[in-house]
């Protein structure tokens, strides 16, 4: 970086990415930066975005943020798991809980053993019992730090559910109490460098203009800079994730008060419920080809808990990526850059990535096209093997509605083709050093959606039977001493971090 005037950075648009962006910023580039976010009240945010993985926790330790000042302020519940009802055939359920199921032994991942044990009746032939996360969500229950028989269990990994725009104000004080300047206006043109092409300035509203060296775009759906103005295509995955649709409403806070997200299943899709500390997010996505918004609408209701605040909003989306998410002088963070829909919560954490990508490779004044072909390299990685995960639940199912035969008989990408022969034959699972999801991750959706390997691997047959089956039994048996001893969510919240104490 040369020269004495400031880098100038402009953020378009201030929902959940552009205030993740701006408080980043802030953070991390503190001198020779100049970080300023316009956003429109006028236009408003997407208003949906409740649930997350467990790695926001790094995005806000990074950032110095209190947890239980955090939660207060989003109204935030804590998350452990996502529930799977109705996914596999209807009366089914499965939990995709976070951390570890069981524990390796020796050479071998906990699955090789437990296959065995299960194929001999040894263990029980879901995995909810041998993960510590799995069955504290079940129970109700919540606990921070280590467990109390650390030396034998897991860590128990968290993450949270909370108002998102709520999370985008809390975000807003901390990026402007550290000098990031905000404008409010409607952003009318992107203006164009006529030799680079690059963006030079965005027009507001009343002629105003906001001029910049390097452009955030985080303007959500409508990717004012990368797709209006840059014309970065996109890659639709339609054929892959067929849902193209959403309705979202809240209803009053459920007595239900419990740590993990529940996804069930219904003819054209699922419907999500989160509960908050202060209402429960409610949202039902489905297949328009399958289902009318009208039909969408009135099942949603139907399958609320409590009484519904509003009426439920539409959402429209295609889902799949911008082909490049890195464009002359323009990253899109955020909705902006493309949606996968919400089934395993990964957005919020497709915005944290991309703003450690970029920070990483942050370029001076000027950037070269190998940085802008890194940028986009990894993050194509990251989103194709997040769709592939997404296609699992959606593609091992033995429902018998239309939409769910399509599913089963839809072609399947490369790498997902070869992770389910991999799984297929002696249940391994192979995961490379920048996937999101873990081995376990794809291990407890392989067996909830009812995909079994046909053996195990022969290793695993050394240990003596009686051995296997006190081994499967103690882990059961820690999990639930181990629980037994934790506090519940509600009163876990009430304690620590409820949103109506006053700090
Ligand atoms: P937005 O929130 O739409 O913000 C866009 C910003 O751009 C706004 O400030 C707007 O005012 C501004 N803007 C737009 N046009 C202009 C203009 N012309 N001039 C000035 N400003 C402008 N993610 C998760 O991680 N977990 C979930 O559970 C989850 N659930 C979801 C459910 C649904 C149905 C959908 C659609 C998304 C969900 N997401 C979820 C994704 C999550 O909502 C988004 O990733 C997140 O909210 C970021 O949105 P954004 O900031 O990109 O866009």
């Amino acid at each position: 970086m040369t020269g004495s005037a400031p880098i100038r950075i402009v953020i378009a648009g201030g929902g959940t990415a552009g205030w993740m962006a701006a408080a980043s910023f802030a953070r991390f580039l503190e001198s020779g930066f100049d970080i300023t976010l316009v956003e429109s009240d006028a236009i408003g945010t997407v208003g949906v975005g409740e649930a997350t993985i467990p790695q926001i926790r790094l995005f806000n330790d990074a950032l110095g943020l209190d947890e239980d000042a955090f939660l207060r302020a989003t109204h935030g519940t804590y998350k452990l798991a996502i529930e799977f009802v109705d996914w596999l055939r209807p009366g089914s359920r499965y939990m995709h809980a976070f951390g570890d199921v069981g524990r390796d032994v020796g050479l071998l991942p906990f699955q090789q053993y437990w296959l065995r044990a299960v194929a001999e009746g040894r263990a029980r032939p879901e995995l909810a019992p041998y993960s510590l996360n799995n069955v504290a969500a079940l129970a109700g229950k919540m606990q921070r730090g280590r467990p109390r028989t650390a030396q034998v269990l897991p860590d128990m990994p968290y993450a949270f559910h909370f108002d998102a725009t709520l999370y985008a104000r809390h975000l807003r004080s901390y990026a402007e109490a550290r000098g990031v300047r905000r404008v409010e206006g409607r952003i009318e043109q992107v203006r164009r460098d006529g030799e680079s092409g690059d963006a030079a300035a965005l027009t507001l509203d009343g002629g105003r203009e906001i001029a910049g060296d390097f452009f955030i775009d985080c303007t959500g759906f409508h990717a004012l800079l990368i797709g209006e103005a840059l014309g970065a295509g996109y890659d639709d995955w339609t054929h892959w994730l067929p849902c193209d649709r959403a309705q979202a409403v809240p209803s009053s806070r459920a007595e239900d008060f419990t740590p993990y997200t529940r996804s069930t299943a219904h003819r054209a899709g699922w419907q999500w419920r989160i509960p908050l500390q202060h209402r429960t997010g409610n949202g039902i996505v489905y297949s328009s080809a399958h289902l009318s918004d009208d039909e969408a609408s009135a099942m949603l209701l139907q399958n609320v808990e409590g009484e519904a605040q509003g009426d439920p909003r539409v959402i429209p989306f295609t889902t799949g990526k911008r082909r490049e998410m890195w464009k002359h002088n323009v990253v899109a963070m955020g909705l902006s850059a493309g949606f996968m829909e919400p089934l395993e919560s990964t957005s919020i954490h497709m915005i944290q990535s991309a703003i450690s990508r970029l920070l990483k490779l942050l370029p001076g004044r000027t950037a070269v096209q190998a940085d802008r072909d890194e940028f986009n390299r990894q993050s194509d990685f990251e989103w194709e093997r997040i769709r592939d995960f997404l296609i699992l639940h959606y593609h091992a199912n033995e429902r018998e509605e239309p939409f769910w035969q399509a599913c089963r008989e839809m072609a399947l990408p490369d790498a997902l083709a070869a992770k389910i022969a991999l799984w297929r034959g002696s249940g391994h699972i192979t995961r490379e050093h920048e996937e999101l999801f873990t081995e376990v991750g794809w291990l407890q959706v392989f067996v909830g959606q009812g995909m079994m390997p046909r053996g195990h691997h022969p290793i695993a047959d050394a240990i003596p039977g009686d051995d296997l089956s006190e081994y499967m039994s103690m882990i059961e048996q820690l999990n639930a001493r181990e629980v037994a001893q934790m506090p519940g969510h509600a009163d876990f919240i009430a304690q620590h971090c409820a949103a109506r104490q006053k700090t």
